[in-house]
């Protein structure tokens, strides 16, 4: 009752009787909590929430970030602010114990902004306000040390002139310069206080004649103007390029702190320091970062001055450290996080200058989630959603060393930056083919880079040999890309500024040429190509935390993890990684190799059905090898096998590389005096050859292969072809079941788009699958399932459950179909400008769209689970690997994504972080 009276009477009350308050603009630091920071700035904040803590921070206080966007809104302090200000500031002096301006015991204050977000260096800084001509010489007298003040003061004279009245800083160095030289001395250390005094006078004698006004002495107006700077330092050039940069909004503005000045510089009882209260490298359990005794802030930064390990104050200044490594711990404990600290020990007392979240190596992360995890300071599930997926791949992958990479840049030969495909970094010399890529990576055992304008499939013997891989075109789903990822081969595609001139076996770029045999490093993590080795660091999987920080993730997902592999080492590298069946196995890939190629051409050429079946009988036996591997490796757990995929001319020769050899060979002929003798018979025999390959190139030529007699369509066109498979799938698992191995095929068919297509394939093969078990005297479960890779496939998806007792979304083609953009072309294509231009938010081929492509998915989904209860629906497009569009599948209700074995524990981790997410 009394609650609804109060709130009628609040209702209808008219004016309020007292006048609307003044907004807060100045908070002192005890007012301030580390969740303010949109009102109080970072830094702020931070330094508010050590205050409450009972932590020894300097007396301080803060102008809100709303107060700046009030000034730069009106070009002036907005109402009471500046009263607000000088209250304040009388609470600090009284915390203090010192008055600005008092000559006998003067405060000095530092000014400094402090955005939301860091930014550093962008925005201005004031120090040491408060000192004039007085004050300077009462507290030389108080603290008997004549050169450190006197130096502090030229210093703000100097500040106040650069900063606050924007005059160039060149007039002012020029004068130091000047009395270094006098003096001869190197620094500006070395200069005695009547010395400083001296330049102080000539920096203000500056400042009176560049800029018409006097350098106030007044502490009062030293600091008004200061806070003006720093606020209008917001809207700085070089504050709004950062944040354009950093994608940090421009309407955030800045807070500025005042905070009591303290003195890292007076004497062998202070000092400063910056740490991190882990090694944010390692992220072993100890203090790590530099100091300096007798010295300021900038000095450690600048590194002007060898600096100290943190460890060596233990000795130095014992009690300091005991206190130091105290606050360190409660920091830790308080924020539940490894902190970035400042610090200053003004004669023998500790202050606290700073504190932040610490930023850390990727090798870092994963050990101080851990351990923070097992300190019980966070959650397990607070541990598994700190380490990022990068993380994770660092793991994976070699790496090139810092430093190497950093001296290569300088050096100028950072060379190229192309698409980053296949992550990783590799040194080695440069192969033009594939066979000199395997003769010299397997028989020479040399470190080869293999570069290619664009790798095709029977590319693939010399990119398993090669290190890396380079080539100027091709996109994320090209060719080149699927391979390197798949054999976790660092790879940089799409460099168009690189022209391979493969006759001449060279490369030009930028003005320089690469022969075959110089040495390159590419670095597949960012794309960046660099002339000459770099040194490789290879990071270790076995790290005991990362398999600790994985196994915390299992827990939590519910996506099923499986890999993308094609043969039994790569299925075994999956197994290793955690992955719990295989999702897709292209069984092309084994037709190219170098054996087996021939077979394969003389099936898809024969002109009659026994020369054809006989090619298969050769066949069989290979695929049934292959495919027991794979049943070996991952024993028991499923290995889907998608059936034959691509348009057959892609195992045939390239059609105008034939039609130039035959020419070639025709013009030659012509040449050769009379067209007997041996070598013309030869080359008669060869042009034959050449021409009837020709000719069945071009009668299966197609304008769109990748819309043509491919998938389904091809198992349909050839059905000896797909029967082989079936029969070789279903012969070795029997085989293995014989011999103790558990098994679970799953045959997929590929690039259906109606059930009908199912219904007739399907028929065939299952045929075949039971005269196989017939023939074996087995029985065995298996599935017979179908990839969603064309639009109409998803929206007629309960149809086409009916004849497929599992999905499996191809977003490779789905993307390709749906947007009708060609997968092979479009990234160094216009897709490129769409995406600088923002036309495209996002590369649809590395991250799922999930307006269009998505929503065919989802659709998909709902209509063959509603024909068929618990239809079991994964991916294995590229997009199984990215974890954005994990999330997504996750919250689709997919029931696994299938990627290549080195994402399989990126896909760990992104899997429990959508179920995280969720919950
Ligand atoms: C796909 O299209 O997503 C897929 C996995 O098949 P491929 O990349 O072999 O066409
Ligand atoms: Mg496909």
């Amino acid at each position: 009752m009394a609650a609804t009276s109060r709130k009628t009477k609040t209702a209808t009350a008219g004016t309020p009787t007292t006048p609307a308050r003044a907004e807060k603009w100045v908070y002192l630091l005890a007012e301030g909590r580390a969740d303010m920071r949109d009102l109080l700035g970072g830094k702020g904040a931070n330094l508010a929430e050590m205050t409450r803590l009972g932590l020894p921070v300097p007396p301080g206080l803060i102008i809100s970030t709303r107060a700046c966007n009030a000034f730069l809104a009106a070009g002036g302090f907005p109402e009471t602010m500046w009263q607000q200000v000088l209250k304040a500031l009388r609470k600090v002096e009284k915390l203090a114990g010192k008055k600005l301006g008092d000559a006998a015991n003067p405060l000095l204050v530092s000014c400094r902004s402090g955005a939301k977000f860091s930014m550093p260096g962008m925005m201005d800084t004031v120090l040491n306000i408060g000192l004039n001509d007085e004050v300077a010489a009462g507290l030389a007298a108080a603290t008997g040390d004549a050169r450190f003040v006197n130096d502090s003061y030229r210093r703000l004279v100097q500040m106040f002139g650069t900063v606050v009245l924007d005059l160039p800083d060149e007039p002012f160095e020029a004068v130091l310069a000047a009395w270094r030289k006098k003096r001869g001395v190197a620094n500006d250390a070395d200069l005695p206080a009547d010395d400083l005094r001296a330049i102080t006078d000539e920096f203000k004698r500056i400042v009176r004649d560049k800029s018409g006004q006097n350098f106030p002495l007044d502490p009062l107006e030293q600091l008004r103007l200061a806070v003006a700077a720093v606020f209008s330092s917001w809207n700085g050039k070089r504050a709004i390029d950062y944040r354009n940069a950093a994608g940090i909004a421009h309407d955030l503005g800045t807070a500025v702190n005042i905070i009591t000045m303290v003195f890292g510089n007076m004497g062998n009882d202070s000092g400063t320091g910056v740490v991190t209260t882990r090694n944010v490298t390692t992220g072993a359990g100890e203090i790590e970062g530099d100091y300096l005794t007798n010295a300021q802030g900038e000095d450690v930064v600048s590194g002007v001055r060898a600096t100290k390990p943190i460890s060596a104050l233990k000795t130095e200044m014992p009690r300091i450290y005991k206190q130091f490594a105290a606050i360190c711990r409660q920091l830790e404990k308080h924020y539940r996080e490894v902190q970035d600290v400042e610090f200053t020990i003004e004669r023998g007392k500790l202050w606290m200058l700073q504190t932040r979240d610490a930023k850390r190596s990727a090798q870092a992360a994963v050990r101080i989630a851990v351990e923070l995890a097992n300190e019980r300071l966070i959650t397990r599930a607070e541990a598994v959603q700190r380490v990022k997926p990068e993380h994770i791949d660092y793991f994976l992958h070699p790496q090139f060393d810092p430093v190497d990479r950093a001296a290569a840049k300088a050096r100028g030969d950072l060379i190229a930056n192309g698409l980053n495909v296949s992550p990783g970094a590799a040194s080695g010399v440069l192969a033009f083919d594939a066979d000199t890529a395997e003769r010299w990576g397997v028989k020479e055992k040399k470190a080869v880079i293999m570069v290619r304008p664009e790798t095709k499939p029977d590319d693939v013997h010399g990119m398993l040999a090669a290190r890396g891989i380079l080539t100027s075109r091709g996109g994320r789903t090209s060719h080149a890309a699927l391979v390197a990822r798949q054999f976790g081969k660092p790879a940089v595609v799409g460099v168009l500024a690189l022209e391979v001139d493969a006759e001449r076996r060279q490369f030009s770029i930028g003005g320089r040429i690469f022969k075959e045999g110089d040495a390159v490093s590419v670095d597949g993590t960012t794309g960046d190509v660099f002339a000459g080795e770099l040194k490789t660091v290879i990071p270790d999987f076995k790290d005991p935390h990362l398999l600790k920080l994985l196994g915390w993730a299992d827990g939590f997902r519910r996506l099923g993890v499986w890999a993308n592999a094609d043969y039994p080492a790569d299925a075994e590298r999956a197994r290793s990684y955690g992955a719990e069946g295989i999702g897709l196995c292209r069984t092309e890939h084994m037709f190219f190799q170098t054996d087996r190629l021939p077979v394969v051409q003389r099936m898809i050429l024969a002109k009659t059905d026994a020369v054809r079946d006989e090619a298969l009988a050769k066949l069989l036996p290979i695929q049934r090898d292959d495919f027991a591997g794979l049943f070996k490796a991952m024993n028991g757990q499923p290995v889907t096998i998608r059936l034959i995929d691509p348009p057959l001319h892609e195992f045939l020769p390239n059609h105008d590389e034939l039609q130039k050899a035959v020419t070639e060979l025709e013009t030659r002929l012509r040449l050769h005096d009379d067209g007997k003798g041996k070598q013309a018979k030869a080359m008669t025999a060869e042009l034959a050859a050449k021409r009837e390959m020709l000719e069945a190139v071009e009668s299966m030529r197609e304008q769109n292969p990748m819309l043509g007699l491919r998938g389904v369509r091809l198992g349909i066109h050839m059905p000896g072809l797909v029967r082989m498979q079936v029969r070789a799938i279903f012969e070795a698992a029997c085989a293995c079941v014989k011999a103790g191995i558990k098994v679970k095929p799953k045959i997929m068919i590929p690039l259906a788009a109606s059930s009908a297509e199912l219904k007739v394939e399907r028929e065939v093969l299952e045929d075949e699958a039971r005269k196989v078990l017939k023939e074996q005297r087995m029985r065995l479960t298996y599935q017979f399932g179908t990839m969603i890779e064309v639009p109409r496939a998803a929206i007629v998806a309960g149809r086409i459950a009916e004849y497929a007792e599992f999905f499996s979304f191809g977003t490779n083609d789905l993307t390709q179909t749906t947007f009708g953009i060609s997968r092979d072309d479009a990234e160094t294509g216009f897709l490129s400008e769409y995406l600088t231009r923002g036309i495209l938010q996002r590369n649809p081929f590395a991250t799922l769209d999930q307006a269009g492509v998505g929503y065919l998915m989802e659709l998909a989904v709902r209509l063959g689970r509603e024909h068929r209860p618990g239809l079991q629906v994964g991916i294995c497009g590229e997009h199984g690997g990215d974890p954005a569009s994990i999330d997504f599948c996750h919250r689709i209700g997919l029931d696994y994504v299938s990627c290549s074995p080195f994402r399989v524990p990126v896909a760990r981790l992104a899997a429990a972080h959508a179920a995280l997410r969720e919950a």
